[in-house]
This record gives structure tokens, sequence and C-alpha cells, in this order.
């Protein structure tokens, strides 16, 4: 057993042990007391969040759930550690089950995950989400999954037999060079588009529902002029396409906001960040997507 890395991180629930190291990445299990999160602020339109970890090894410099870790050493050090929720099928299966009981009709709206890659590296290993996407087969949810991986396309099977789903792929930028700047950990932007090709090409239309597919460009990072219009062809792969800008930046615990690693990475792009770049991309894809519905912010993370 190796050391715990981050001593005292979790003064409210036990760690069990430490797993193991996983590349990098700490690897910490602990048994977690609720599953189902009441969803508020930008996802509200959803009854619960469910996040199957807590921190995430993609580690992007921007991301505002870095603000929710643990303590302020893990928050320095988001994408060096990741807290596995042993107990989670059980519980979630406990959480739904009671749902039903008291809302017969009217199936739970679930958002997985709001702060934490359900597809990370991870979860090639754990299956954790597999196993809670197995329990919620059971309830008939409306789910929306959100990620950056490709290692979606090995739960098809699955995904296949949901009837209110929608997948959210996360693109923020058409430039390789720029995701390697803003986040140098997470999948290439081909390996996110073969992967939502293949969630479209792999689902059997005659078995019953297709997923719903968006692209989140969220946030919206820079894309080198000479990767635009390509890039901008490529996402007419899904139905929905959804911008926004930058969170707030923030210092301040437990306040959600782009973290200081990603405002210094800003610098290098001033000539992005000086125009307004922004309605001019969301121009063009309304333009040379005519077909794809474009939705800006808090309405575009919605099911429907
Ligand atoms: S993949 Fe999502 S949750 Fe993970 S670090 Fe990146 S933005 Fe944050």
């Amino acid at each position: 057993m190796v050391k715990a890395q981050y001593e005292g991180y979790s003064a409210d629930v036990p760690v069990k042990y430490l797993r193991e190291q996983f590349g990098n990445t700490n690897v910490y299990a602990q048994n977690a007391k609720s599953l189902l999160t009441k969803a508020t602020g930008f996802i509200s339109a959803y009854d619960f969040t469910l996040n199957p970890y807590r921190g995430c090894q993609y580690g992007c410099s921007y991301c505002y759930a870095a603000a929710f870790s643990p303590n302020s050493k893990m928050r320095q050090d988001w994408g060096g550690w990741v807290i596995f929720k042993q107990n989670a099928a059980e519980v979630l299966e406990k959480e739904l089950n009671q749902w039903a009981k008291t809302h017969p009709d009217q199936p739970p709206r679930i958002y997985m995950s709001s702060v934490t890659d359900p597809y990370q590296p991870l979860e090639s290993q754990q299956q954790l989400t597999r196993s809670l996407l197995e329990v919620m087969l059971r309830y008939r949810p409306i789910l929306v999954i959100q990620t950056r991986s490709p290692i979606i396309t090995r739960d098809i099977d699955y995904l296949q037999r949901f009837k209110h789903l929608r997948i959210n792929m996360s693109i923020p930028t058409g430039s390789e060079s720029v995701r390697k700047d803003f986040e140098p950990r997470s999948p290439s932007i081909q390996a996110r588009l073969n992967a939502v090709a293949k969630i479209r090409q792999g689902i059997d239309s005659s078995k019953g529902f297709i997923p719903k597919l968006s692209i989140t460009i969220t946030p919206l990072l820079p894309t080198l002029p000479k990767d635009e219009t390509a890039f901008i062809d490529k996402l007419a792969l899904c139905d929905r396409i959804v911008i926004q800008d930058f969170h707030i930046s923030s210092n301040r615990s437990l306040m959600a906001g782009t973290r200081q690693e990603a405002e210094a990475i800003k610098q290098k792009y001033a000539w992005w960040y000086e125009q307004p770049s922004y309605e001019r991309f969301k121009q063009k894809l309304i333009t040379q997507l005519p077909n794809i519905e474009i939705k800006e912010g808090k309405e575009g993370f919605g099911y429907e």
C-alpha cells in the first residue's frame, strides 16, 4: 500500500485505502454517502447531478471543478488525484429505488457529470460508470452524459438501451496545438470526433432510440485560422453545438471559476481574445452549419 499523498484530506468520509497509482494519478477509494446531488445553477433543469469520481485525471487548465477539491493542496494539484466511489452502484440503486417509490410517474433527470469526467482513463480499468449505467437502465432516467473521452464508445451496448439520452462530447478547440496548451492530458480532437462518429454508426436504429448528440465547445478556446473551416465542417456529425465563454476567474476556495493557469495560457492567444472572436465564431457556426442547432450557455446544456 502506498502512503497517502494528501494527508488529512478526508475529514468527513474516511479513506478506506489508497488503491494504487494509475499513470501519474494518485487514486483513492472511498465509500460515498450519496451519489445523486440536487442539481442547481447552470444545470438546474435536472433533478440531480451524478459524479462517479471526485477529481479528474484530465486536469484541464480552465476547469472550474478544481474549486471543489477537498483542500487547497489538492486544488493546486488538480488532475493529479482521483477519488473512486467504490460503493457507487449500490448507493445509486437505493437512491433511484427511493425516487421511483415517491415519483412513480416521473423519471429522474440526471446530469452525469458536473465536476468530473465519467470516462476519464481510470474508468477503462474500474468500469464504475459502466456499473452505474447498468443500474440506471432499470429506472429509465432522462440522462445526459458529459465527457471528452472516447472510452464512452466501450458502452455503446448500454447507451443503445436508454430511451432518453443525450451525449455531450466536449471539444473546445479545433487546433491540436491549442488543446495541448489548455488541456495537455486530454484525448486528441480527432479521437473525440471519431468517438462521436462511432456512437452514431454503432447504434442500431432498428433497436429503438438513438441518443441525441451534442458537441460542447465550452469554454470556447481559440482555433487557429488555418483549422477553423475544416473543424466546423467536422462538427456536422452532431445535432447540437453548444458554445460558451470562460467562467469568470476566481482564486477563492469553493468559488467555481476559471483557474489562474488558464488565464496565463490565454495571454499566449491575445490575438484571439483581443478580438470579438466569440461572436464571430458563433456566426460562422450558424452560417456553415445551417441544419444544426446552435445554443449558448445554460440553454445548451438542457436535455431537450
Ligand atoms: S475533463 Fe472536465 S471535469 Fe475533467 S478536468 Fe477537464 S473540464 Fe474538468
